[in-house]
């Protein structure tokens, strides 16, 4: 079968590999129909994760048809449509039961790597590096999917897939963001970062009752997007000074909740930033955590930072001081996608979530490197891309 490939640090290519087969009673094999290129692929790409090997394939948001089931799945049929959690979790274990699925303890047969890194692991991932448990990932034709008996959500019939395919992941990790905010009538909510999480967080603040929520980015064409369609105020941080405008806009207190999309690889200005770039790149910290220190500093006494972005291992220059002495409550966690699956599932069908104004580029899986390309580089208007196996190229 055909997949997109890491090839490398900077380098994707689409090979043919062997087809997936069912190892286990409990797995299935998924023929992908709709397939995305995820921020957190960036990272792995960008040669930011460890555990990357030549020829690993990528993607850990995909859906498509059931082609294959292993003798103990008997809550699927050959042929349903299913959309699949980036998270792979067994259902039964001690975290599953208190429905932290991201943690499932019996997913990641490669805990003793991420043990070394984290101190404990977590579950295991598609396509996210040998620290998760290198499963081949779904930018491909097929993939097997472990624990099928758990984890893919059916589509209901008509459902098109552009609006099933990012309970996947960036659907539920955006409303989590939201989510962990507590939010209360009147709160404004800061949110660093318009790529497609971020927009899926600013969206679910206003749908969980935030009064104002304020779009930070450096991409005039996503903080219009951010603007027109969920109606937030926004800043571009490459023309205002973010700490000094959200004081402004919030009558000096700050946000009530600040949430960072952004991650381990931000971008920003002054001598702070220039000492990120130098520390990760003399392999001194692995993280870059400027929209992080940005976030907990403009966040109201009292309020609460929500870390949706990505980080690897350890920063630098974390400002423990302003956290302690004004109260402040760090939530963050990779999400348990299973638990939000369905009910954001029926926000969809009631029409109060239309999750597909995120995506600007559909292409076939042929073209995933040219996908990467203008994703990652921020070219002709890229939001998101979803890759089609078996589309075929436009002329
Ligand atoms: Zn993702
Ligand atoms: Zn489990």
């Amino acid at each position: 079968m055909k997949a997109t490939c890491f090839m490398g640090r900077n380098t994707v290519e689409v090979q043919e590999v062997p087809d997936p087969r069912i190892l286990n009673a409990r797995d299935a094999i998924v023929k992908i129909t709709s397939t995305a290129i995820c921020g957190s692929d960036l990272h792995l790409v960008d040669g930011y994760v460890p555990t990357m090997m030549h020829g690993d394939v990528l993607g850990h948001e995909f859906m498509g048809e059931v082609v294959e089931l292993g003798s103990q799945v008997d809550n699927l049929k050959i042929g349903d449509r299913v959309v699949v959690p980036f998270c792979i979790a067994c259902g039964v274990c001690t975290a599953c039961q208190k429905e932290l699925y991201s943690l499932c303890e019996n997913s990641n047969p490669n805990a003793w790597m991420a043990e070394k890194l984290w101190g404990h692991a977590g579950a295991g991932a598609f396509g996210y590096s040998h620290l998760t448990g290198g499963y081949a990932g779904g930018q491909a034709e097929y993939a097997r999917v472990p624990f099928a008996d758990f984890g893919p959500l059916k589509v209901p019939d008509g459902m098109p897939d552009e609006q099933a395919l990012f309970l996947s992941d960036i659907l539920p990790t955006g409303y989590m963001g939201a989510d962990l905010c507590d939010i209360e009538p009147g709160d404004v909510i800061a949110v660093w970062g318009c790529g497609p999480v971020g927009q899926f967080a600013i969206a679910s603040a206003f749908l969980l009752g935030a009064e104002r929520v304020i779009a930070i980015d450096r991409f005039p064409y996503r903080l219009q997007m951010a603007r027109e369609h969920s109606g937030a105020e926004t800043i571009n941080y490459e023309e205002t000074n973010v700490p000094d405008a959200l004081r402004e806009m919030t009558a000096g207190r700050g946000p009530d909740a600040c949430i960072d999309a952004v991650g381990m690889e931000a971008h920003g200005h002054g001598p702070m930033y220039a000492y990120d770039r130098v520390m990760q790149a003399s392999r001194m910290e692995t993280d870059r955590p400027i929209a992080l220190r940005e976030a907990i500093m403009a966040c109201r006494n009292g309020g609460t930072v929500s870390v949706l972005g990505v980080y690897g291992g350890f920063i630098d220059k974390f400002p423990m001081g302003s956290v302690m002495n004004r109260a402040l409550t760090i939530r963050t966690g990779q999400t348990p996608v299973q638990r939000y699956m369905r009910p954001l599932l029926e926000r969809i069908q009631n029409g109060e979530i239309d999750p597909t104004f995120i995506i600007t580029h559909t292409l076939p899986l042929e073209q995933a490197p040219h996908g990467y390309d203008i994703f990652k580089h921020k070219l002709d208007g890229c939001e998101k891309v979803v890759l089609k196996p078996g589309m075929t190229p436009a002329a």
